[in-house]
């Protein structure tokens, strides 16, 4: 950040505030703190008759691989809300927005993913703007090297391990940068 958002100044300020613990961007001129938090990615987990809908990425990062929809949530809007437009934006999919199914901290990128179960209303679904290619897939069919994020990995391996045990549940966790050296720390599938 070089320049105040709230007054223009360039007198921005990387300091610990009095009364605070972690340094933040403090302008000189107007003395206002902007606080950075993180952001939330919204999404779902379309399912179709024991199918569910992948979109083939057709943007950076992650170009041609396999993701769910999601993407993040905008100021004012409900996470329902969120993940009902992500879905039509990347799969031009009606869905009907279920349960709360995973919630994934990603603290070293700042982000947390927050993915619903979600019904399709109907076959009518094809690739928007930001996907290459919108397909159903049975688990057996699942791109599993070649899906874009490992929230995603994650969201659908919970999903179909859940069905063989017989019930669906949330599922709260975290992946942290050196889950592939750590796993005994983050909880990595
Ligand atoms: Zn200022």
């Amino acid at each position: 950040m070089n320049f105040c958002s709230q007054c223009g100044a360039a007198a921005i300020e990387l300091r610990v505030p009095e009364g605070d613990t972690l340094p933040r961007y403090v302008c000189a001129a107007c003395h206002t703190i902007h606080y950075r938090n993180p952001k939330i990615v919204v999404g779902c987990l379309p399912e179709w008759r024991g199918k569910v809908l992948l979109c083939k990425r057709a943007i950076v990062p992650r170009l041609g691989l396999w993701t769910l929809p999601a993407g993040f949530l905008e100021n004012g809007e409900t996470l329902a809300a969120g993940a009902l437009r992500e879905t039509l934006e990347e799969a031009k999919a009606q869905v009907d927005i279920g349960e709360l199914y995973t919630v994934i901290s990603l603290p070293h990128i700042s982000q947390v993913y927050m993915m619903f179960r979600a019904r399709l209303a109907s076959l009518d679904f094809g690739p928007g703007p930001e996907s290459l290619e919108v397909r159903l897939f049975d688990e057996d069919d699942v791109p599993w090297g070649e899906l874009a994020f490992r929230t995603i990995t994650r969201t659908l391996r919970n999903y179909f391990l859940d069905r063989k045990l017989g019930g669906l549940r949330l599922h709260v966790s975290a992946i942290e940068k050196r889950a592939t050296l750590k796993p005994e720390l983050t909880g990595a599938a």
